[in-house]
């Protein structure tokens, strides 16, 4: 791809009224654009990195569920079933008068989705034989948060993943849990993001613990306290020291991004929604659910908050918009003669998709500033320094030194 071509640019200024780093490096490198607070848009670079996230998500979900997708405009009659329309949270569409007086136009816009999974599982699941199961969606989610200055981090539309397993009994909620918090812990790992899970009180309708996932990064809101040798963390609206065993580690405690969270949701919703199955007496049971979740745009601004300097975003290998980044220092002569040779080479390695030429006819400075700020992991520079001995510049985002090799070399390392 050629960087003249890109819908986006760079832009100079810090953007107004954006404090945090994400928001800051993400619309400065034309990855999104601000609609209003909280509101943001994925432009083409910004939307390669979330297409990314997302990959990598569905491939692990898919080991332990089905995809699919329910709608946003949801019926006030689901979220009174459940006691869940007269929330702070909801975004509620207006009542029009259709001369009739019916509330037809009265939705709630989809803030989560336990009510729509449970109305629709009631047709799918009614004896022992149909259990257990696990479907997943991900999705645009609509939330009246009250605070959104935190770029990607706190949306009041954002994206999620969501995923809803049914199961006859606890014993088998427990093991699928267990099976959903290492899927976790892969994504998380293959997203290069180091997460604690955290204890945490389950809010109004549980007394349960549920877990979180949580980045360790002073831009997070939670603050968790964990202990430095063993796996003990929790989360400081119900941190309690006496659960900790002894262990000799040292109890620390810091900010923290939540990045996922799972939750044991018992028969809350089957409850209000009379999802029941039979078992093999034949006596009617409620069903047992979870409910799963990942902000794949709250990941992507942990990224950016976890991996940067002063002159922007490092990103991690498996969600950089391009894996190569080419810098043809001139637009004419041996420069653009060897650089449109090495770009068509990097093409047939990994394709067009994947290498960034930045040919503008720009300064010097100005590539190299950009190169940063967007943060693309390899950036190959070919210069008339670089001609005349017959070999290229290559530097790792997050190294310092930049080293000479030959084109051969190159194609090795690209490999
Ligand atoms: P939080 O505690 O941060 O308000 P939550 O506990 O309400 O989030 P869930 O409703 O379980 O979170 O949502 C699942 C996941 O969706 C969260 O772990 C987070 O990654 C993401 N998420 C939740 N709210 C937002 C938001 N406003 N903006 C971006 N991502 C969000
Ligand atoms: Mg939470």
């Amino acid at each position: 791809m050629l960087q003249s071509k890109l819908f986006s640019k760079t832009i100079k200024n810090s953007p107004e009224g954006e404090e945090s780093k994400n928001a800051q490096f993400l619309i400065k490198g034309g990855f999104i654009n601000k609609s209003s607070a909280g509101v943001y848009s994925m432009l083409p670079l910004g939307l390669k990195v979330l297409n990314k996230i997302n990959k990598i998500i569905r491939e692990e979900m898919n080991v332990i569920g089905e995809e699919m997708l329910m709608p946003s405009l949801i019926h006030r009659k689901y979220w009174e079933q459940s006691k869940r329309w007269d929330v702070d949270i909801i975004y509620k569409t207006g009542t029009r008068d259709n001369g009739q007086g019916t509330r037809d136009f009265e939705y709630g816009l989809g803030w989560t989705h336990e009510e729509v999974i449970t109305a629709i599982a009631r047709h799918y699941i009614q004896s022992y034989k149909d259990l257990p199961k696990a479907v997943y969606q991900i999705q645009t989610k609509f939330r009246a948060e009250a605070r959104a200055q935190a770029g990607l981090l706190r949306g009041r539309e954002f994206m999620m993943k969501d995923l809803y397993s049914f199961h006859m009994d606890r014993a088998d909620l427990e093991k699928y849990y267990g099976k959903v918090i290492d899927s976790y812990n892969k994504i998380f790992k293959r997203l290069s993001l180091k997460v604690l899970v955290a204890e945490a009180g389950g809010g109004p309708f549980t007394k349960e613990y549920t877990h979180e996932f949580q980045v360790l990064n002073s831009a997070g809101e939670d603050m968790v306290y964990y202990c430095d040798k063993c796996d003990f963390c929790q989360n400081q609206e119900i941190f309690n020291s006496s659960n900790h065993k002894d262990c000799n580690g040292e109890i620390r405690n810091a900010k923290a991004i939540e990045v996922g969270n799972v939750f044991k949701l018992g028969t809350r919703y089957s409850d209000a929604y009379g999802l029941v199955y039979t078992d093999k007496d034949g006596i009617k049971r409620p069903v047992i659910m979870g409910s799963y979740g990942i902000g794949p745009t709250r990941v992507m601004g942990a990224i950016v908050e976890v991996f940067n300097d002063e002159k922007g975003i490092i990103w991690p290998e498996a969600v950089s918009p391009f894996n190569v980044h080419l810098l043809a220092l001139s637009d004419s002569g041996k420069v653009k003669s060897e650089a449109d040779k090495i770009y068509k080479m990097l093409v047939g390695q990994i394709g067009d998709s994947e290498v960034l030429c930045d040919e503008r006819t720009v300064s010097t400075g100005e590539k190299f500033n950009d190169a940063d700020l967007l943060g693309i992991p390899l950036r190959v520079v070919v210069s008339e320094k670089t001609v005349a001995v017959k070999k290229i510049e290559i530097k790792k985002r997050a190294e310092k030194m930049p080293k000479l090799i030959t084109s051969a070399q190159l194609k090795k390392i690209i490999n």
